[in-house]
C-alpha cells in the first residue's frame, strides 16, 4: 500500500470512529434528557390535571370535560373511586387495555404521603403518575396519567435525522479532506524520494524545489546539499584521474627520450673503427642520461614517500645560514661560468625543520634559478617577522620569468613552462613539486611571483628556532 493510501485510510477511519462515537453519545443524552424533562413534565401535570378532576362534577358535561383536559394535556387520564375501581379512562382506546383496579400496593402508598408517584420502570413502554384526589362533586379519589415513552421520544426523531444527515455530510468531507490532505502531505515525500533515487542512481545535477518551509524543505536543502558534494566529489575525482593519467603518460615520456639516446650512443659505440673523441662523447651522453633517469627515480621516489609517510619529516633546531652557503657554494661555479653574480649575506638564523629536507628544496630553488637565469643576479634573503614571527627565505632571480597562466600548475609533477626548453637543460618537471610536498609536510607553503622576462621570485616560511 503506498505511503499516500496509508496516510488517507488512517485520516478516514480515524475521522469516521470519531464522528460515529460522537453522534451515537450525542443520541443517548438527548434520549436521557428527554426522559428526565417528561418525568418533571409528568409531575408537574398530574398537580393540575388531579385539581381540575378534582372540581368537576357528575353530569352530562363530565366525559366531555375530561376528554378535554385528557386532549389538551396530551396525557391518558384513568380515574378511580375509593375502592380503586376504574370509573373512566380518556382518551378510549380500544387496543389499550384499561387498568380495571388500580394495584392496592399503589393505593397504601398514595395514603401513606399526600404526594404525587412517579412510576418509570424501565420495561414499560409508559411513564405514569398517581395522585389522591379529594374531590367534593365526584366520587374519584384516585388519578393515574400516563404517556407513552415513544411520544416523549418523539422529538429525537428530526434531531436523529439531522445528526445522521450531518454525520454523513462530515464522513464525505472527511473523506475528500483525507485524500486532499494526505496528498499534500505525501507529496513532498514522494518528491525526496524520486531525487534520492535520481541521486543514488548517478544523477547528480538533480535539485529539488519543494518552497515548503517546514522539515520537508529542510530535508530538501540537505539532499541538494548533498548532491552538490557529490557534483563536486565527482568533480574531484575526475581531476584527479585525469592528472593520474597525464602523470603515467609524463612519465612514459620521460624515460622514453633517455633511453633512445642511450641506446643511439651504445649503437655508436658498437662500431669498430670509432674515433677516442667521439666515443668518449657517446659514453658520456649515455652516462647523463643514465643520470637522468635516476634522478627521476629518485625524484618520484620522494614525492611518493611524502604522499604515503607523514613521518619522514624529522624536525630539529638548525642554522639555516650554514646550509643556504653550502648550497650557494655548489651553485657558484655555473653561476660564475654564465656570468651571474650570486647574493647572499650570510648571517646565522636558526629555525625548526628537517635540515637535509630544505636543503633539498633551496637546491631545487637555486638549480631553478641558475638554469632559468641568462644574465643578472641571483639574490637570496632571509628576513624575520618580529617578535617571534616565521623566518621568510626568499630565492630572487633575473631570469626568463613565468607567465600568469603557468602560476596555477607549476607545482605539479612533470609540468615545465616550456617543455622543449626545460628539457633541453636536463630538467624533468619534478624540482619544484618536491619543494611542494617537502614544505607541506613542514605545514608550510611556497609562493611565487614572477614577470616575464624580468625575473620571479620564489619565498617559503619556516618557524623560527
Ligand atoms: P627538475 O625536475 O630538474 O627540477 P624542472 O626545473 O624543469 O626540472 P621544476 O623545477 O619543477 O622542473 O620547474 C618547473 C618549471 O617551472 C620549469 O620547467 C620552468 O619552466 C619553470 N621554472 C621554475 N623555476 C623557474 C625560474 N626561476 N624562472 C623561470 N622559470 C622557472
Ligand atoms: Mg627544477
Amino acid at each position: 500500500m503506498s505511503i499516500r493510501a496509508k496516510l488517507a485510510w488512517t485520516f478516514i477511519l480515524l475521522l469516521i470512529f470519531g464522528i460515529t462515537a460522537i453522534s451515537s453519545y450525542s443520541i443517548v443524552f438527548i434520549r436521557n434528557f428527554l426522559l428526565e424533562e417528561g418525568e418533571k413534565q409528568i409531575l408537574n401535570d398530574t398537580e393540575w390535571l388531579a385539581i381540575t378532576i378534582q372540581n368537576l362534577r357528575i353530569d352530562e358535561g363530565f366525559e366531555t370535560n375530561l376528554n378535554e383536559a385528557a386532549r389538551t394535556s396530551g396525557y391518558r387520564i384513568s380515574v378511580y373511586d375509593d375502592e380503586g375501581r376504574l370509573f373512566a379512562e380518556v382518551p378510549y382506546h380500544a387496543q389499550m387495555e384499561a387498568m380495571e383496579q388500580l394495584y392496592p400496593a399503589i393505593r397504601d402508598r398514595l395514603a401513606e404521603t399526600d404526594e404525587i408517584k412517579l412510576d418509570n420502570e424501565s420495561e414499560s413502554n409508559r411513564i405514569r403518575a398517581y395522585s389522591m384526589i379529594d374531590a367534593d362533586y365526584n366520587p374519584i379519589r384516585y388519578l393515574q396519567v400516563s404517556i407513552l415513552k415513544d411520544q416523549i421520544y418523539e422529538p429525537i426523531k428530526t434531531i436523529r435525522w439531522i445528526i445522521y444527515t450531518g454525520m454523513f455530510i462530515s464522513i464525505g468531507l472527511v473523506v475528500l479532506v483525507s485524500i486532499l490532505f494526505s496528498r499534500y502531505i505525501s507529496r513532498p515525500i514522494l518528491q525526496l524520494e524520486s531525487a534520492a533515487r535520481d541521486i543514488a542512481g548517478g544523477n547528480v545535477d538533480r535539485t529539488l524545489n519543494l518552497d515548503r518551509r517546514d522539515e520537508f524543505g529542510d530535508l530538501a536543502t540537505s539532499l541538494n546539499k548533498m548532491a552538490e558534494r557529490f557534483r563536486k566529489d565527482n568533480l574531484e575525482i575526475k581531476k584527479m584521474y585525469d592528472k593520474q593519467g597525464q602523470f603515467f603518460a609524463d612519465i612514459t615520456h620521460e624515460i622514453r627520450n633517455p633511453l633512445h639516446t642511450i641506446s643511439g650512443s651504445l649503437e655508436m659505440l658498437q662500431l669498430k673503427e670509432l674515433d677516442p673523441k667521439k666515443s668518449e662523447h657517446y659514453l658520456l651522453t649515455a652516462v647523463r642520461q643514465t643520470e637522468r633517469i635516476s634522478r627521476l627515480f629518485k625524484d618520484l621516489v620522494t614525492l611518493q614517500r611524502y604522499d604515503s609517510d607523514s613521518y619522514f619529516i624529522e624536525k630539529q633546531v638548525f642554522d639555516l645560514s650554514t646550509i643556504l652557503s653550502q648550497v650557494i657554494d655548489l651553485y657558484r661555479p655555473e653561476a660564475e661560468r654564465k656570468g651571474i653574480e650570486l647574493v647572499y649575506k650570510k648571517r646565522s638564523q636558526y629555525v625548526i625543520g628537517d635540515p637535509g629536507k630544505i636543503e633539498q628544496v633551496i637546491d631545487n630553488l637555486l638549480s631553478n634559478a641558475v638554469k632559468y637565469t641568462v644574465e643578472g643576479t641571483i639574490q637570496v634573503d632571509v628576513t624575520v617577522s618580529e617578535p617571534d614571527g616565521d623566518v621568510t627565505v626568499s630565492v630572487k632571480d633575473t631570469g626568463i620569468g613565468i607567465s600568469g597562466e603557468h602560476l596555477e600548475r607549476l607545482f605539479d609533477r612533470f609540468y615545465r613552462t616550456d617543455k622543449a626548453r626545460s628539457r633541453d637543460k636536463g630538467g624533468t618537471g619534478l624540482g619544484l613539486a618536491v619543494v611542494k610536498s617537502i614544505l607541506s609536510a613542514h605545514g608550510s607553503d611556497i609562493d611565487v611571483r614572477s614577470t616575464p622576462s624580468k625575473g620571479s621570485e620564489f619565498t617559503f616560511r619556516l618557524p623560527k628556532g
